[in-house]
């Protein structure tokens, strides 16, 4: 009994999130048919040929590593092993002290830099709190933005997450959307509504032209630092529904230029596989991205 009236919930839910993103009438699609074929990355260009997608992969160290020493020799690591990575665009994406000697670090390399998180002021009486023309201020290009770590821990709700993303975006800097579903949405077998939710309410009042900045980061919660990674077809067809999602959204050919990254325990042995999906377009590594070799590996996938 339970079963159809979940399911029927979060759809009516999904549904009624639909007038969130402006456009178009908003609605989750029926998942599109799993393509079982390569992306066709042109290592010549970087860009897959089927979709004009460059590769995106960014390392989140979280709140690692604990010391400044070590942070600076891990951006070492990940400097040199950029160098061979030409096809594919790499962040490091570090806690708020390291920004400035990380960026520092990673100078003459084409390694970018992205912050964990922001608080939606500017300035004022808001103490531990760091606003966004702080992070723009040093250099950071990339923002996370509904983290679940942070969903989970620090209160983000999909109306915060909301608020954080267009504040990245109106300051002219890209944000990394993160969704996903928990262990028990994914065993109700309601995973794609989820994700379709949560795109829906982080994408409300996102403009057509302001989705040039956005990545989403498609990070099922079971999958983030259990060692457990979604297959690549599980990981293929929830890319492919929030591909179609965009698609209903903004239309096609902008949905065609989201980056869609997959992250959840990625690792040297499972990037190669995920890579080679048609609609998975990088990935947001933690705890392998701390590992200087393990992310040299994954940023020089095949
Ligand atoms: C993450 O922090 O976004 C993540 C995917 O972590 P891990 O790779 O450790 O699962």
């Amino acid at each position: 009994m339970m079963r159809p009236l979940c399911l029927w919930t979060v759809a009516m839910l999904a549904a009624s999130a639909t007038a969130f993103i402006p456009h178009t009438a908003f609605r989750p699609s029926s998942p599109v048919a799993t393509r079982r074929c390569s992306r066709a990355v042109s290592r010549g260009t970087g860009v897959s040929m089927m979709s004009g997608r460059r590769p995106f992969i960014a390392g989140n160290w979280k709140e690692n590593p604990d010391t400044l020493e070590a942070a600076i020799d891990l951006a070492k690591v990940v400097s040199t092993a950029s160098s061979s990575a030409s096809n594919v665009d790499v962040a490091v994406v570090v806690p708020f002290p390291f920004l400035v000697p990380v960026k520092e670090t990673l100078k003459g390399s084409n390694v970018l830099i992205g912050a964990q998180d922001l608080y939606t002021e500017d300035k004022g009486a808001y103490t531990g709190a760091t606003s966004l023309p702080m992070i723009k201020s040093v250099g950071a290009q990339w923002v996370l933005c509904g983290h679940s770590e942070r969903r989970a821990l620090f209160g983000d709700t999909d109306e915060t997450v909301n608020a954080k993303l267009k504040k990245v975006l109106a300051a002219g800097l890209k944000a990394i959307l993160c969704i996903g579903e928990t262990k028990d949405e994914y065993e109700l077998g309601v995973n794609k509504l989820i994700c379709g939710l949560q795109l829906a309410k982080g994408l409300k009042g996102v403009t057509k032209e302001q989705m040039e900045n956005v990545a989403i980061a498609y990070e099922p919660v079971w999958a983030i630092g259990t060692g457990l990674t979604a297959t690549p077809e599980i990981a293929q067809d929830v890319h492919s529904n929030i591909r179609a999602i965009l698609g209903e959204a903004y239309g096609q050919a902008v949905a065609d230029k989201v980056v869609i990254q997959y992250g959840g325990s990625v690792t040297p042995e499972t990037v190669d596989e995920l890579m080679a999906m048609p609609d998975i377009d990088g990935a947001l590594v933690g705890g392998a991205s701390l590992v200087g070799e393990k992310f040299a590996r994954i940023i020089n996938f095949k």
